[in-house]
């Protein structure tokens, strides 16, 4: 035991983009208190949190969720700028919210070194598949051509919601390491 390494502990700020409605909120609680439940579109503080163990790192997450600006597309670059990974949300089931992500995306792009923050594009809403509008396919297409990685999740179910913040943390690693 006194020969293990000593623990490093990393602060990683990662943001929640996309439309509103997306369940951005809902991920955001599933992520920090992995519940699912009313989540009230102001939610008070500026960012929830959650730790994640690698290896010898603690990756300490920020969980940054807007308090429903996206609703009024006026989102303040300063609410993503400096953040380690960036999640680009969309709904399944609401093809136009799949649109909206790309424009969320051009504006990413312009704050961000490319290689330097870890982008996601997340389906969420995966649990709906009577009402999918947009294929797996196609969310891992535009993942694959604009060098974005991809990950459709339920936070209504919980489906690979933790499974994608350890995939993030990896990622974050890598690019910081
Ligand atoms: P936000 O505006 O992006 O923060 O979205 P919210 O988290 O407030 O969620 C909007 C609505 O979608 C709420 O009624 C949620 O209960 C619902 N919702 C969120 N995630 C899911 C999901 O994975 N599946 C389903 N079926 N509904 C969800
Ligand atoms: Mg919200």
């Amino acid at each position: 035991d006194t020969l293990k390494r000593p623990v490093q502990t990393l602060r990683v700020k990662m943001a929640l983009l996309g439309s509103s409605g997306v369940g951005k909120s809902s991920l955001a609680l599933r992520f920090s208190k992995r519940q699912f439940g009313s989540t009230s579109p102001t939610v008070g503080c500026a960012y929830l949190t959650q730790v994640v163990h690698l290896s010898n790192v603690t990756f300490r997450f920020e969980i940054w969720d807007t308090a429903g600006q996206e609703k009024y597309h006026s989102i303040t670059p300063l609410y993503y700028r400096g953040a380690h990974a960036a999640l680009l949300v969309y709904d399944i089931s609401k093809r136009e919210t799949f649109i909206r992500a790309q424009v969320w995306l051009k504006e990413l792009e312009k704050q961000y070194i490319p290689g330097s923050t870890v982008i996601w594009l997340v389906g969420n809403k995966a649990d709906l598949a009577k009402d999918r509008q947009v294929s797996a396919k196609e969310g891992q297409s535009l993942a694959t051509d604009r060098g974005l990685f991809f990950t459709e999740t339920s936070a209504l179910s919980g489906d690979q919601v933790n499974e994608l913040l350890l995939a993030v943390a990896h990622r974050v690693n890598e690019c910081i390491g």
